[in-house]
């Protein structure tokens, strides 16, 4: 019998192994890919980021989504369907908007992110994890006075708990990053978390299960888990694949299947507001290194994020709600090739770019659920939408306490912001 199953194995379910293993639990993780980290955490935006603990939902955001409801190549594309999830998420989301509810979501993020931050950083080192990190921090490139204007409010309250994000000049910020030569006409200014970093998380949760296989944990890949199944107050996960056709307890089992977690638990009558944002990416390889960035960049106006991972040049972003398909949208790729070729002309092999697209397990507020649910061995760790691999060795934490020592005792539940 294992202490703890853990369902998915993405960047937070290995997350949650470790630390669950960390604890002296005996783990499973059971995922239907071939290797760890194949879907949402594969090839994202690579930032660790607490610069972007602003949520989603923020009072001018239902504006700008209508605009970009009509545009096609808008960087968030809502895609109307006969879904009743869609419609909730939608609505809720239309109540997080509140300047209330947007600066108490931003302090959760920001704490959470931050914490996160910190934990990872402990874990790189003492298990001296390669990951093609880099922690020359972040910066938020933007081109209109609108839009610098707009982030001040955001970047202030950023500041007041514990955030330092600078603002830069034009001149500051290509000093910093000298490969926005290119695009130096369109810049106006800038900001600067030097405390962010970026790294490969696919590569991350590799080297990390290798951690866990070396503490016991077993991993039970090219596994469907095909349904939960109530028995009073547990609850059982049936599967198919490596182990089996086979029905499996543990005294907790956590649910981290990122976008899927919502469908599986609706099964056993929990509801999840979680709905998939599509986002994509583009790596190609780096074939000028003075002419491909070092710092890990975000274009604000075209929500782009830019992270150098060794050679390489990863660029991703754009959100559409429009269900659960991968599907490349060819219009959507070809925008990001030609902004990245815009900002970065001289960069590499553009036309060698690998596509890639993934779902963020999107909550309305950005806030994920790391608790326990109303069965007496079922946990949530899952719904970190557009900063999971941020968030994910903090939330495995989180979660890993609350099951090992109970919610009260949680590290987490002490953790609070030095104010800069
Ligand atoms: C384009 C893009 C850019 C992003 N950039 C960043 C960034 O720069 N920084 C950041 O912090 N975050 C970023 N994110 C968000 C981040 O990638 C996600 O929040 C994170 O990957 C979610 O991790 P997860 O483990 O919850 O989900 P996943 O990685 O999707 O893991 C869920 C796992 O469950 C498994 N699973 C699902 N259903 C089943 C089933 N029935 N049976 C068996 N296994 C199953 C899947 O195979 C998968 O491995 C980005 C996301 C996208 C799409």
């Amino acid at each position: 019998m294992y202490d703890s199953i853990v369902l998915g194995a993405g960047i937070i379910g290995v997350n949650t192994a470790y630390w669950l293993a960390k604890a002296g639990h005996k783990v499973l993780v059971i995922d239907r890919q071939p290797d760890v980290a194949k879907e949402a955490s594969y090839a994202n935006g690579g930032q660790i980021a607490v610069s972007h603990a602003m949520p989603w939902a923020t009072p001018s955001a239902p504006w700008k989504v209508l605009n970009w409801l009509i545009q096609d190549d808008a960087p968030l594309l809502f895609r109307p369907k006969a879904d009743p999830h869609q419609w909730r998420w939608l609505f809720s989301w239309l109540r997080q908007c509140s300047r209330s509810n947007t600066q108490k979501n931003t302090i959760e993020l920001l704490r959470l992110t931050t914490y996160s931050r910190q934990l990872l950083q402990q874990v790189r080192q003492e298990y001296q994890l390669d990951y093609r990190h880099k922690t020359r921090g972040i910066l938020h490139i933007y081109r209109n006075k609108h839009d610098l204007d707009s982030i001040k409010a955001e970047t202030e309250l950023m500041q007041k708990y514990g955030c330092d994000r600078q603002f830069l000049s034009k001149e500051e910020a290509l000093m910093l990053e000298p490969a926005l030569r290119w695009a130096s006409q369109n810049i106006i200014g800038a900001t600067y978390t030097p405390d962010d970093e970026s790294g490969d998380a696919h590569q991350y949760c590799q080297e990390l299960s290798r951690v866990c296989q070396n503490m016991g944990v077993e991993f039970a890949l090219n596994t469907h888990i095909l349904e939960l199944q109530q028995e009073g107050k547990r609850v059982h996960v049936r599967l198919n694949g490596a182990l089996g056709n086979t029905r499996l307890s543990a005294n907790h089992m956590v649910v981290c299947m990122g976008a899927w977690s919502a469908p599986l638990l609706r099964r056993v009558g929990i509801y999840l507001n979680i709905y998939p944002a599509k986002g994509y990416s583009i790596t190609l390889p780096i074939e000028h290194e003075d002419c491909a960035p070092f710092v890990s960049l975000t274009d604000d106006e075209y929500r782009l994020m830019y992270s150098r991972l060794g050679n390489e040049l990863r660029v991703a972003g754009t959100g559409e709600l429009a269900g659960y398909s991968t599907e490349l949208n060819a219009k959507r790729c070809d925008l990001i090739v030609e902004q990245a070729r815009k900002l970065f002309p001289e960069a590499g092999g553009f036309d060698q770019a690998r596509f890639w697209a993934g779902l963020r397990p999107t909550t309305p507020s950005n806030l994920p659920y790391i608790e326990k649910t109303h069965f007496d061995n079922l946990w949530l760790n899952t719904g970190h939408g557009t900063l999971g691999w941020t968030m994910g060795c903090g939330a495995g934490k989180y979660i890993a306490d609350q099951i090992c020592m109970g919610q009260q005792q949680a590290e987490f539940n002490r953790f609070e912001l030095q104010p800069q």
